[in-house]
């Protein structure tokens, strides 16, 4: 099935929630980056999450950014999504390499670091984004982002990711879900949703045997009445252009594009979101400067 967000509610009001099927545009992200295992894992984590949670932004032109900073081998996790929920992103060392875990499963946790920050950028077009920060609570991205929502944004939350990476080290499946308490929801709606998410076991399973985020949904939350409210194709999209790549040359300045013309002669420049590349000739370069 093609990737998409559900987002739904119980009936009673008390309990939102979104679940998402990632497993192309996690399958774009690794061969973008080739990355190895256990940062496809991470990344397709980050990029769930951030699908997710942009997508909840509803203004138009808004942008959510997640970035993770662990201090591990694999560097920075950084995701961006748009407010549809169409991503972006990339790790620092894509071809970081660990060891499985005891349990058999990949070590996101010490792939990404254990001491650090989750930062969250939501830019809403208005004039400064917000911003939030928190300590990270193991890396392994869906707890952190849980722990974003209770700490910053005081929204109890239950969070679980998931990319099952296969033989062929290509992603098998890859997605997750969002539940969010509504104000007023009490300690028997909070019970209940704990009882789903214990019943229901890890995530990727889920996904492997059905990837639809609507089942997995349903699934997880089977103690409640769910009304779906909407189902929104994603993908894995970069907004990079000739013209955006121009504007960031631009913005050098004069004496470093004449610098860059007279030692190299002209510029290539890859985007760091997907695997376009920019060749900028001599005369291109001399038209920018001329237009300077
Ligand atoms: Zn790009």
């Amino acid at each position: 099935m093609a990737d998409r967000i559900v987002r739904a509610i119980s009936t009673d009001g008390m309990v939102q929630a979104a679940a998402i099927c990632s497993r192309d545009l996690t399958e774009r992200a690794r061969q973008i980056h080739k990355t190895l295992p256990v940062a496809t894992a991470a990344l397709g984590r980050a990029l769930a999450a951030a699908s997710m949670m942009g997508n909840a932004l509803k203004s138009d032109g808004a942008s959510l950014t997640l970035q993770f900073k662990g201090g591990g081998p694999l560097g920075t996790v950084l995701a961006v999504s748009d407010n549809e929920g169409y991503v972006r992103g990339y790790v620092t060392n894509p071809h970081t390499d660990l060891p499985l875990r005891p349990d058999g499963k990949l070590d996101v946790g010490g792939a990404v670091g254990h001491e650090g920050t989750l930062t969250v950028i939501k830019d809403l077009h208005m004039k400064e984004p917000y911003v939030g920060t928190i300590d990270l609570l193991g890396g392994e991205i869906a707890e952190d982002v849980a722990g974003y929502f209770v700490e910053s944004e005081q929204i109890p939350t239950a969070c679980a990711l998931g990319v099952l990476v296969d033989r062929d080290q290509s992603v098998k499946s890859a997605g997750g879900y969002l539940i969010q308490l509504m104000p007023g929801a009490g300690e028997d709606t909070i019970a209940k949703v704990e009882g789903g998410v214990m019943a229901a076991g890890p995530v990727s399973a889920i996904l492997e045997q059905n990837d639809d985020p609507e089942a997995l949904l349903r699934t997880v939350m089977s103690d409640f009445d769910l009304k779906i409210l909407e189902t929104c194709p994603v993908s894995y999209k970069c907004y990079c252009s000739r013209q955006r790549v121009e504007r960031a040359l631009i913005s050098l300045g004069k004496s470093e594009l004449e610098q860059m013309l007279a030692e190299q002669g002209g510029c290539q420049l890859t985007c760091q979101f997907c695997d376009a590349v920019y060749d900028f000739s001599a005369d291109d370069l001399r038209a920018l400067i001329a237009g300077l």
